[in-house]
């Protein structure tokens, strides 16, 4: 992995101020490569979603440097912001974010709207991504037809679909039993093994733990970072 490994996120000097004196963020730096499994972990409070947003390119920093697979993301217009995210990013959160109505099929399908691929390819790399997490005979199920464990698989196949270059997991397994929980974690390694980079973001340590490398964040500030696996 090392070998070929290129950097997917550098953050340097990352400070993030909200409108009435609030600093969520002082000073982050943070770099994670290619082919990494890492989680960013902290109590409630710590700024763990304010570095979500930053790194998922949602919000921009108050200062300091941003680059998501080499593009420094404030020379970028948020059209081309949002172009670049649906390209590099994908996200899973801890409520899933699936539409109602839709099979899980077309839920999948509609992560790859702006993949400029024609609509029946969608259809087919949906399959595919539902088929790699284990749901090829869910294709046709709706949410409220899946379990919470089948519903996050589901999320995850949404957001790997597109093959992007990060996915970032917000709580996957917030919402889920542990039988579940374990399971959803279980598949991000095994996304990880097949090459996925993933970084988890977590206020549990068992979870953390789990993981090969884990940046800890304390009211904003990164207070322990064990660095990339087989780093020297
Ligand atoms: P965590 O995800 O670890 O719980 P957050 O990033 O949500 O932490 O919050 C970090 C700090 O920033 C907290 O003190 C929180 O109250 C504050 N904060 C978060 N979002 C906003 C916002 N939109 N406006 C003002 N303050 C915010």
């Amino acid at each position: 992995m090392r070998r070929h490994a290129h950097p997917v996120v550098e953050l340097a000097g990352v400070t993030k101020e909200y409108p009435g004196g609030v600093t969520a963020l002082r000073g982050v730096g943070l770099t994670v490569l290619s082919g990494e499994l890492l989680a960013i972990v902290g109590p409630s409070g710590s700024g763990k979603s304010t570095l979500l947003h930053i790194v998922g390119t949602l919000d921009r920093p108050s200062a300091g440097t941003v680059r998501i697979a080499g593009h420094d993301v404030a020379a970028l217009s948020d059209r081309s912001l949002s172009a670049l995210r649906s390209r590099h990013i994908g996200f899973v959160f801890q409520s899933f974010h699936l539409v109602p109505g839709l099979s899980a099929r077309a839920n999948v399908a509609e992560g790859l709207l702006y993949s400029g691929l024609p609509r029946a390819e969608r259809g087919r790399r949906a399959a595919r991504a539902l088929e790699r997490v284990g749901l090829g005979d869910r294709m046709d199920h709706r949410p409220h037809e899946l379990s919470g464990g089948q519903k996050q698989r589901v999320a995850i196949a949404r957001a790997v679909a597109g093959e992007p270059d990060l996915l970032l997991a917000d709580e996957p397994t917030g919402a889920l039993d542990t039988a579940s929980g374990r399971s959803v974690m279980e598949l991000l390694h095994e996304l990880n093994e097949d090459g996925a980079t993933i970084a988890v973001i977590t206020h549990d340590g068992e979870i953390a733990s789990s993981l090969p490398r884990q940046v800890r964040i304390r009211d904003g500030e990164v207070v322990e970072d064990t660095g990339p696996a087989g780093a020297a």
